[in-house]
């Protein structure tokens, strides 16, 4: 359809002067659905009419673009498509994930009782944020709203930002204050898909939306998307208003928010949102209540956790791999797959919010290690718990959707069963001390709930049909009116028999017979020729030609009866279902503690099972600023490789006495670590974040023994994955995220750091990373670093910063020994000291490079080395034995090629090799001035080059550059 003829939703076309035709658009329904269109602008709008879910105009076109579904017209001149109502969740789940917003217009009167149009609501509006019903949600995935606002600047000139986080499938609500430019930081990780934010007058980004271009931004780096929301929503008095309406408090002092606390406008926000989206008849009605189930506002310090950014989330594949985005093979995968696994989709939850949001409170991390001490030493105990564990359905998503009237019985009755499975898991738990504090909560929850779960396991039966309408929830011999119903519908058949015998009984008439047929309904019928005998109960319905028909009052009403009789059971079913339900919901919050006990200990015991399986350790937390590993290994390949992993040590800022592998010096808060390629630089210096994560998190760590001090940070850059996409090129990501590091890392954070430097030229590289690393071993700053490296210039620092940074390397063997075409053997041990060289070029044999290249590699290798003591000469390739089609045409000149080498980076000059010579050490003043001044002269007097000139190969010696230092050249790529 042209953009021309496309008919404008918002207005049937008026019929036209002189034209009596009456638009055929118009019509009462067609006037519903703009009515309702109109309220959700920016939603699809699916509106209910007979068993289908329809769709109009533009809406329908983007359901037969995106979903391929069949368009009509209907009325004449309007596009319309459809999904039956029974598949209306799985259309949900279709456009949700395409991003789309999805409003749904209910008919909420019986079409029956309907005079004319049939009344219709929008009775909810599914977010990709607001998300609560299991089909929508993966049962381990959080789909989180975020509300967030700007702020004013605190008292020292800061800018500040507030934020409120709800997961509505669990009611979870936290709110926090703090910096702007750490509040991505903060939402990182917390599965955020959709944010709000108050709307600007203006369109502000590229798809339109009016908001901040920094809340576009935020939206970006969380890969959320964004809803704006009208402003006055975040005004604080607004907000005020909702929040203590909502929570029924006069103020919000309790919750530890003050009225300008920052956090308030969003948290109002938040909440009018949801009542808007969730309830969008009485959205506006203050007095009416809904999301009973939301948690109070719970205010989160930023400095209760260990701040793992976006980007060292996903570098250190914490939640999934970098390849493939899989849960297994990342950090979590670890404690979700295999006999150790979380055993319920809470704790599945709850493992990852320990993984992504690690406490630094040491009392926190403390207390969770004392639960897994006492699972890890009481194996039998530990498995009976996990046994009843499974027991336990997901309550924190059920007590949601009880709460929202979306409750299925499948809900209800595991609700009945978890509540007994949760006294289970607590009885199993007696024991042990450790848990006292959650065994007590839950007791107190349990006992709350203990009514509601006799109601439900009393009154409805143990396998519950998927659908209320599918009947058969609630059990025989509960409800009387049910019960008659019900047998009225399983035993009519009975019934007419005994009636039929009781009829021929009192009357005589052996060949009555009571029958129905689907015109007439029930009837009795005797032969012609009893005709005459029949008594006077019974009234003439039909005449046959060998018999006569007859009603009686008592068969009318059976039929009455009997054919309402399903309908009267469904609704007889459907209104006790509905008590329990409210009598549930009412419940919530203790469904909702409960749910949250489980999942701490479902969590903590599969810790405990790893750290079981796996013989790890209980690390020691203290607040200094150190790491001190004993034969730890990485979490994630340990398994994989099993027996042939190779454990190494760490020590960061440890203090002497507790250092084994340093000869008793103190460990330098920072460590390089050199060697080949493959060698294992990259697992190691993971392998250590990985176990001070898991250790702040509260588990034991893969390791003999380990010493780790609380962080406020962990920093990680390695590689520059997938954010090409982003339009930004490698090295500017790698200077992104490394500026990132340099502004925001402290005495008491950890940083690790992938070979820096690689996205530009070697000089360039190797310069910042000198600087980065001398920025970071600073006195006044000092984190808690490892730098893996190509750049074995950088080894040199340790003399320039003793006892701040040490050199660590990766050891290889040679085999045999010194020989040039040696195999390498990688040990994979991290041992003190440097590499002494790359052996980049037998890497690449081992990554199957051709032999002639690699051979041609050696060569090459061979002259620079001699670039150290004189100028290079490169010798020309020998050319091969059959020339190739390449081969075969001319060859540019190879010294004009291996000019490069000599022309662009290691510029040689005379006054390069005067400044190697000053002796620092007994150099005056004076004589340093006069050294400078000759040294300058010295370069104004030299012949100039340009990198475009080849430097002379014979009359200029080459000079002693760092590059060419003892280690080897520095080839991009060693
Ligand atoms: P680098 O960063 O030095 O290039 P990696 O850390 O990527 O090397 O390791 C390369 C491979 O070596 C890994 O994929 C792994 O298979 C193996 N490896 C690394 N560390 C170890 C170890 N400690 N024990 C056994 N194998 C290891």
């Amino acid at each position: 359809m042209s953009a021309a003829d496309k008919p404008n939703p918002s207005k049937p076309a008026k019929p036209q002067a002189g034209k009596t035709k009456p638009d055929p658009r118009d019509t009462p329904a067609m006037r519903q659905f703009l009515g309702f269109k109109k309220s959700h602008p920016d939603a699809v709008l699916l509106f209910r009419m007979g068993d289908f879910y329809e769709t109009f105009f533009d809406d329908a076109m983007t359901l037969n673009r995106e979903l391929g579904l069949t368009l009509s017209e209907r009325p004449k001149g309007v596009p319309m498509a459809g999904v039956p109502h029974h598949q209306l969740e799985n259309y949900l789940a279709k456009l949700v994930a395409l991003g789309k917003r999805v409003a749904v217009a209910d008919q909420i009167q019986d079409p029956r009782e309907a005079k004319g149009i049939v009344d219709r609501g929008v009775t909810r509006v599914v977010t990709p944020g607001t998300l609560v019903d299991e089909s929508l949600l993966g049962a381990g995935d959080a789909a989180t709203l975020a509300a967030v606002t700007h702020a004013d600047t605190d008292h020292a000139g800061t800018p500040q930002a507030g934020a409120a986080i709800v997961d509505l499938s669990t009611g979870s609500f936290t709110v926090i204050a703090c910096p702007a430019d750490a509040l991505a930081d903060q939402l990182a990780g917390r599965g955020i898909t959709e944010l709000i934010a108050a709307a600007t007058a203006a369109p502000s980004n590229d798809k339109g939306e009016p908001v901040a271009s920094a809340i576009t931004t935020l939206a970006e780096s969380l890969n959320a998307s964004i809803t704006p929301r009208p402003a006055w929503q975040f005004r604080a008095g607004e907000a005020l208003e909702t929040l203590c309406a909502q929570f029924r408090v006069k103020t919000l002092e309790g919750f530890g928010l003050g009225e300008h606390h920052p956090a308030v406008p969003a948290a109002g926000a938040a909440i009018a949102y949801l009542r808007e989206t969730q309830s969008p008849a009485t959205a506006s009605d203050p007095t009416v209540q809904s999301l009973g189930h939301l948690r109070p506002p719970k205010l989160e310090a930023c400095d209760d956790t260990l701040v793992l950014d976006a980007v060292s989330l996903r570098s250190l594949e914490v939640e999934r791999t970098i390849r493939g985005s899989h849960t297994e093979g990342s950090l979590l995968g670890v404690f979700l797959t295999g006999k150790t696994a979380c055993v319920t989709t809470m704790g599945r939850r709850r493992l990852r919010e320990l993984l992504v949001r690690p406490s630094r409170q040491i009392e926190t991390i403390t207390q969770r290690q004392a639960m897994v001490a006492a699972l890890v030493a009481e194996a039998p105990t530990a498995r009976a718990l996990r046994d009843e564990l499974g027991n336990v359905q997901d309550i924190a998503r059920i007590a949601s959707r009880l709460a929202l009237g979306r409750a299925t019985p499948r809900d209800l009755v595991a609700l009945g069963a978890s509540v007994r499975g949760s006294a289970a898991v607590r009885e199993t738990l007696t024991d042990l001390p450790a848990f006292a504090p959650a065994t007590e909560a839950l007791e107190r929850c349990i006992a709350a709930l203990t009514p509601i779960a006799t109601r439900i396991e009393t009154a409805c039966v143990d396998e519950p049909p998927a659908h209320l309408r599918d009947g058969g929830l609630i059990r025989d011999n509960i409800d009387p009116e049910l019960d008659e119903a019900r047998s009225l519908e399983r035993d009519a058949g009975a019934w007419l028999a005994d009636y039929q015998a009781k009829l021929i009984a009192e009357h005589d008439l052996p060949s009555l017979r009571v029958g129905f047929n689907k015109v007439f309904g029930y009837y009795i019928e005797l032969p012609r020729a009893q005709a005459q005998r029949a008594p006077d109960i019974l009234s003439r319905k039909q005449t046959l030609k060998n018999a006569e028909r007859y009603v009686t009052p008592e068969l009318k009403d059976f039929e009455q009866r009997v054919t309402t009789a399903e309908a009267r059971a469904q609704a007889r079913e459907k209104q006790l279902f509905d008590e329990l339900c409210e009598a549930a919901a009412d419940c919530a919050q203790a469904i909702i503690e409960t749910g949250a006990s489980i999942a701490d200990i479902d969590a903590l015991a599969a810790l405990a099972a790893k750290a079981h399986a796996r013989g790890w350790a209980r690390p020691t937390i203290t607040a200094e600023p150190v790491l001190s590993i004993t034969a730890g290994r990485h979490p994630v390949l340990d398994e994989a490789l099993d027996t042939r992993f190779v454990p190494n040590d760490c020590a960061l800022g440890t203090p002497a006495a507790d250092q084994a592998t340093d000869q008793h010096q103190p460990a330098p808060p920072l460590a390089l670590i050199t060697g080949p390629n493959m060698a294992g630089k990259s697992t190691y210096i993971r392998q250590v974040a990985l176990i001070a994560l898991l250790a702040h998190a509260g588990s034991f760590v893969p390791a003999e023994a380990a010493t780790i001090g609380v962080a406020d940070r962990l920093f990680t850059r390695v590689g520059a994955d997938d954010a090409l996409h982003r339009g930004q090129s490698t090295f500017m990501v790698e200077m992104t995220e490394t500026a990132n590091i340099l502004h925001h890392a402290t005495p008491a954070s950890i940083v690790i750091l992938d070979e820096i430097g690689r996205g530009t030229s070697t000089l360039d590289g190797l310069s910042l990373a000198w600087a980065i690393t001398e920025h970071l071993s600073s006195e006044n700053l000092a984190p808690r670093t490892l730098f893996a490296t190509h750049y074995h210039e950088l080894t040199d620092l340790d003399q320039q910063r003793p006892g701040r940074i040490a050199n660590r390397h990766v050891a290889v063997r040679e085999w045999p020994a010194g020989a040039p075409d040696a195999e390498i053997v990688f040990l994979h041990r991290i041992l003190p000291g440097r590499a002494d060289q790359s052996y980049g070029v037998h890497v690449a044999r081992l990554a199957g490079v051709p032999t002639p290249v690699i051979t041609r590699a050696r060569e090459v290798l061979g002259s620079l080395s001699v670039e150290q003591d004189g100028t290079p000469h490169i010798p020309a390739p020998e050319p091969p034995k059959t020339p190739t089609p390449q081969t075969a045409q001319p060859q540019a000149q190879p010294q004009a090629q291996l000019g490069l080498f000599s022309t662009t980076e290691y510029l040689p000059h005379p006054a390069l090799d005067a400044l190697r010579e000053i002796k620092l050490e007994s150099l005056s003043p004076l004589d340093a001035f006069d050294t400078l001044r000759s040294l300058q002269k010295a370069l104004d007097q030299a012949p100039k080059q340009t990198p475009a000139q080849p430097a002379p190969t014979d009359a200029t010696p080459a000079p002693k550059h760092p590059s060419a230092a003892a280690n080897g050249p520095n080839t991009p790529g060693t």
